[in-house]
């Protein structure tokens, strides 16, 4: 238990200890050879940007801009904000280093941490990891469909099975407008069935009451008009062709009319991938959608764009929760390196390094001076060799080999003993 005065981490975030970081990297690994195969650069933005181009991108409106976003003013005077999320970072570095001069689509992936001001529960953190993917410039509807293939290649990688996706489509500005009219006027003559929250959006932007998850509203948007009967034909289309690929690539989804995403910038397809007979299965593991209109909110030009994110520590969840074994048993290292002495020591830094060069795993106990100690240890680790080096052996050039299966020692030239560690191990 910790003492009063001990400094703790501030409510809803954690320390990444070293056996949980295993699971940040591994998760980071499959992105990076998914994302790698299919063409996407990584990129990283900072974890602060000008606040208002979160207020701008994702709409002054929303819960994550008025409620979750760490907001700070700096001593100079500048009002910046913790990233909430990814794709408005990424869309400014597309326009600040003129990539829409490149060949199009640009893909871009991201990997790091995140931060909203939620109330802390299971699954929800105040700093939560993210792997990211956005493709900018490209209209087509096979784009989105390659957004989600790509989630659920990552899924599979890591033995996430069940899982399926929620999508809607939300139209585009032609479109949501006559939507909007005549849900607002349906929502008006429902207006005293609302919840407070809810009151409140149906005046700043009556699409959230869609997906508001208190029951009272639910009965409401139940019966609401639907989204997907008002797309203009160009959406419909869009929509339709969408749905097709998913067909085509046998990836199940289920159609929610009242899946909106929380975020202004959102046009067309939007999605989340929910995972079944999970605890969480009412938390998404991740979510997205085309947001063709953020480019030129914050740029002045039309850039259709699609992206994704699932949340790292979700997964993590499940892995726990379904006991998931990632991972392939480490290594152990077979040779332990002994010394006696300060001569030996500085030997054993620059032996260490040629084993590292060499790829052979090498344990040590530089901090002690007991051999038996050291000796121990190597038993503990179950080494096969110990390597002795002691001041004689380092003058001699040389250095003691005990092979602790068979028992016997030998001495080696101090120059070989890689080459000849690597061929031992080779022979078994
Ligand atoms: P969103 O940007 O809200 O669609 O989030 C995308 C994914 O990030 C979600 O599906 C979650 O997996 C994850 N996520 C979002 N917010 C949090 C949070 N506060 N704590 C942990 N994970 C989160």
């Amino acid at each position: 238990m910790a003492s009063k005065n001990m400094f703790q981490t501030p409510s809803g975030v954690k320390d990444l200890l070293p056996f949980e970081y295993d699971y940040y990297r591994k998760i980071y690994e499959v992105s990076r050879l998914v994302a790698d195969f299919y063409g996407f650069g990584e990129i990283q933005t900072p974890i602060f940007e000008p606040a208002d181009l979160f207020i701008r991108g994702l709409g002054q409106a929303t819960e994550l801009v008025e409620k979750q976003m760490y907001v700070f003013r700096t001593k100079g005077g500048d009002l910046l904000a913790l990233r909430p999320e990814a794709t408005a970072g990424i869309a400014r570095a597309y326009l600040q280093h003129g990539f829409q001069t490149l060949p199009q689509p640009v893909k871009l992936w991201t990997f790091g941490p995140f931060y909203r001001y939620e109330r802390p529960q299971a699954g929800r953190y105040r700093q939560f990891w993210q792997v990211d993917f956005e493709i900018l410039g490209d209209g087509s509807a096979v784009m989105d469909a390659q957004i989600i293939q790509l989630l659920f290649e990552i899924f599979e990688e890591l033995k996430i099975k069940d899982i399926s996706v929620e999508i809607n489509s939300i139209g585009d500005s032609q479109c949501r407008p006559y939507y909007k009219k005549i849900l607002t006027s349906y929502l008006r003559q429902n207006f005293s069935a609302l919840c407070q929250d809810c009151r409140r959006r149906f005046k700043e932007n009556p699409l959230r009451v869609l997906d508001c998850k208190e029951e009272k509203c639910q009965r409401v948007v139940n019966l609401a008009p639907q989204l997907v009967d008002h797309l203009c034909e160009f959406c419909k289309t869009h929509f339709k062709e969408v749905l097709e690929f998913l067909e085509g690539l046998q990836i199940p989804y289920k159609l929610n009319p009242y899946l909106v995403r929380g975020l202004d910038y959102y046009t067309k397809t939007v999605f989340e991938i929910f995972a079944k007979n999970s605890k969480l299965s009412k938390n998404a593991l991740a979510g997205g959608g085309r947001y063709d209109s953020l480019l030129k909110i914050l740029g002045k030009k039309d850039v259709p764009a699609v992206g994704a994110a699932f949340g790292v520590e979700r997964v993590i969840e499940l892995f726990e929760e379904n006991k998931i074994s990632i991972f392939k048993t480490k290594k152990k290292p077979e040779v332990f390196l002994a010394q006696l002495g300060k001569a030996a020591k500085i030997k054993s830094l620059i032996l260490l390094k040629d084993f590292r060069k060499a790829g052979i795993l090498v344990a040590e106990n530089l901090g002690k001076d007991s051999l038996r100690t050291q000796l121990k240890n190597a038993d503990r680790l179950g080494c096969r060799y110990v390597l002795i080096l002691g001041q004689q052996e380092v003058l001699e050039q040389k250095i003691l080999l005990r092979d602790l299966r068979s028992g016997k020692q030998e001495e080696l030239k101090l120059e070989k003993v890689v080459t000849e560690i690597k061929k031992r191990l080779k022979n078994g």
